[in-house]
Order: structure tokens, then sequence, then C-alpha cells
């Protein structure tokens, strides 16, 4: 994860201007391991910047992804949640509090749904992710 001086290089290294709502969206996201929505992030980006779109929030976490910086998650009904942690990790979603917690898991082998088939060696992973769903420990307590 990087630090907004960081970011700021990042962005001039890949022709993106520095716009004070780039970096107040990342900010606003920085060291944030809940997952939140891009209302929620909207919301505090407006207590700096009361005039600032949801559109122009978007935008700006969008671009993020694009420079793989952000992780876009999409934990259920299409709500895209989002991530400054942008080392491979996967996703544990509570089903009851619709809290998302980082989690690791080993890779299976890619064997086909049909026939059982090993598929690895024809097939190369660029990126995988695996959500996992069900009652978070706080819930089950
Ligand atoms: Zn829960
Ligand atoms: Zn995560």
């Amino acid at each position: 994860m990087r630090t907004p001086d960081d970011l700021t290089a990042l962005f001039r290294a890949n022709q993106l201007k520095v716009t004070p709502q780039r970096l107040a969206v990342f900010e606003a996201l920085h060291g944030d391991d809940t997952h939140p929505t891009a209302e929620v992030v909207h919301a505090r980006v407006r207590e700096r910047m009361p005039t600032v779109s949801l559109r122009t929030v978007y935008q700006a976490l969008n671009d993020l992804v694009d420079l793989g910086e952000v992780r876009a998650v999409s934990v259920d009904n299409g709500a895209v949640r989002f991530d400054p942690n942008n080392s491979g990790h996967d996703h544990f979603v509570c089903r009851d509090c619709g809290r998302v917690s980082d989690v690791t898991a080993s890779r299976p082998r890619l064997v086909a749904a049909t026939g059982g088939e090993v598929l690895d060696e024809g097939y190369t992973v660029d990126t995988s992710e695996i959500i996992f769903r069900g009652r978070c420990a706080a819930c089950n307590a």
C-alpha cells in the first residue's frame, strides 16, 4: 500500500493529473480495511470537499483500480466495495452483518467441472479471487 506521496509520483508516471479530488479519495481510503462502498468514500471526502460529486469519487476510485492501487471487490448483488490493500488476498462476506474480512486461502488446482480433467497445464491464471460467504465469528458468538 502506498502513501499519498508515492501516489502522486505514480499518477504523474501514468500521465494522470494529480487532482485534489483524486488525492482526497485515496486519502479517504488509505489504511481502511472495512472495504467501503463508493458512497461511504464519498461521504468521507465531502467532509473536506463539500462540493465533490459521487460521480467524481467513482471516477477517482476507478482510476485507482486501473492503476492497480485499489481493488474493486464485488461482494453481493453487484455491490462493489473498494479495498486499498492490493496484495493478493481473498474475502469472507458475512451474510448477517455484511462485514467483509480479508482472508487468504490456498489455491486449488484447476479442474474441469465436467470430467475432472486437470487443466493446470494449458491455462495461465493472471488473477484469482475467492469469496467465502457465511457468518463471521462475531455473528456466530
Ligand atoms: Zn457478521
Ligand atoms: Zn480486502
